[in-house]
């Protein structure tokens, strides 16, 4: 086992400067459910800091608080003296992984998650059970009933899977519908490709529309999130060289993503990289071309939609959009250009949903509470749609949907532009 001093671990700077104000206290999810000082961005500032000084011991308990925090950002908005809550939990998730690597994540993020024949493989299991009817039988059956409550809540999560990953269906280029006036590099998640593929399909389909050539490299593998939740920084490094490579094959002005975690964290690269003399450059370059699809729909001339959408709408802002990437009026941009469509704000919209990418697995009770308000807020603006870029949030809306019957569609906004395209 490393010291301490042997590590790469947080700077003192990053959570010395905290004057306890306890502002952080009302915007934070986990702290607002349990009122308890160490699930609060506050008190895992002052838990890093002992242990980090060696007064407290790096105990198990210790990081349990750093995997509760949802890392939704809200405390790093808000905090007066610059001090980074979310990203500190995140930090010393990956001192605790250096000091006593965990044999779990090693076979999930090095030999399943960064290799996307192996992910392919890994949902076909999923795919049988949705398409062959053993999921409708299950239901007639009555079976879900006498499942434990988490399981059923795991299993509502999930879309409608493609027959096929859209990796595997997608063209390398897309040619532009008419006149070729852009070059776009589109980056095709693993959320995307195996789990809401017509969108991403339909992502494609728009930009193609709007006059951009759409090069989506199917070499890309996971953009590094999962495994910088779990503290596998190295991980995310070695992801992002991949990914940089593959687009540097392409000369391309732009990178478009639909997912807007894979955007926070493509955009990160050149903060990951700051340090490697070869790649510091390559990754500032790479990520300044990074834009979320909604961000970039919006920065060109965007083509107004004859057809018309008949439905009452209203938006959920994913944290990784509006607090990692600050983008949250252009969605709302796109919404509202989309005959039909009647918009409605969704009271708390940037509230965390819950899921933070696995929250319902590793903290089911805390995930569902924090669901709980989302869906009180949603209820309430009688929406018949709910559209967010993020497919964390899709699963996540889609379980408290189902969990609290309110019968409301969950979408990414740019499939309604597209169906708005279709007239
Ligand atoms: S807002 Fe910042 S300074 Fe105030 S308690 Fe929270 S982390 Fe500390
Ligand atoms: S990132 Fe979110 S959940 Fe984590 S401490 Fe900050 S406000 Fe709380």
């Amino acid at each position: 086992m490393n010291s301490l001093t042997e590590l790469e671990r947080p700077i003192e700077t990053d959570y010395l400067n905290c004057i306890r104000c306890g502002l952080c206290l009302a915007v934070c999810p986990t702290y607002r459910e349990s009122y308890k000082e160490a699930s609060s961005p506050r008190g895992r500032v002052a838990l890093a800091r002992k242990g980090l000084d060696g007064e407290l011991e790096l105990s198990p308990n210790l990081y349990e608080q750093m995997y509760g925090c949802f890392a939704c950002m809200a405390c790093n908005d808000i905090c007066p003296v610059g001090i980074k809550p979310a990203e500190l939990s995140l930090a010393m998730r990956h001192v605790q992984e250096q000091k006593e690597p965990s044999g779990w994540k090693k076979t999930l993020f090095e030999n399943l998650i960064p290799h996307p024949w192996r992910m392919e493989a890994a949902t076909w299991p999923l795919r049988i059970y949705q398409n062959l009817g053993i999921r409708r039988l299950v239901y007639a059956l009555g079976l879900m009933r006498i499942m434990p409550s988490q399981l059923r809540d795991m299993e509502a999560m999930l879309p409608r899977l493609p027959q096929r990953p859209l990796r595997q269906v997608l063209p390398t280029v897309t040619p532009a519908k008419g006149e070729t006036k852009r070059k776009v590099g589109f980056f095709l998640g693993c959320a995307q490709s195996l789990l809401f593929a017509e969108e991403s399909a339909a992502t494609v389909r728009v930009l193609s529309r709007n006059g951009c050539e759409v090069t989506t490299p199917d070499e890309v593998v996971c953009c590094g999130m999962p495994a910088h939740g779990y503290g596998r920084l190295d991980l995310v490094r070695e992801h992002a060289k991949h990914n940089i490579a593959v687009f540097e094959k392409s000369d391309l002005e732009t990178v478009v993503t639909d997912c807007a975690t894979c955007g926070s964290t493509l955009k990160e690269y050149g903060e990951y990289l700051k340090d490697d003399p070869e790649w510091a450059e390559r990754a500032e370059k790479f990520s300044s071309k990074v834009r979320d699809i909604s961000e970039y729909l919006t920065e060109i001339p965007l083509e107004k939609p004859k057809g018309r959408v008949e439905a009452r709408v209203t938006y959920h802002d994913p944290c990784h959009l509006r607090r990692a990437q600050k983008v949250w009026k252009q969605p709302r941009e796109i919404l509202n250009l989309i005959d039909g469509l009647e918009f409605v704000e969704l009271p708390e919209s940037d509230w965390c949903c819950g899921s933070a990418g696995s929250q319902l697995i590793t903290h089911y009770e805390t995930s569902l509470q924090v669901l709980a308000r989302k869906m009180d807020n949603l209820a309430g603006t009688k929406a018949q749609i709910v559209a967010s870029g993020c497919p964390g949030c899709q699963m996540q809306l889609n379980t408290g949907i189902q969990k609290h019957g309110l019968g409301v569609r969950v979408v990414h906004p740019i499939t309604l532009l597209d169906e708005a395209y279709k007239e």
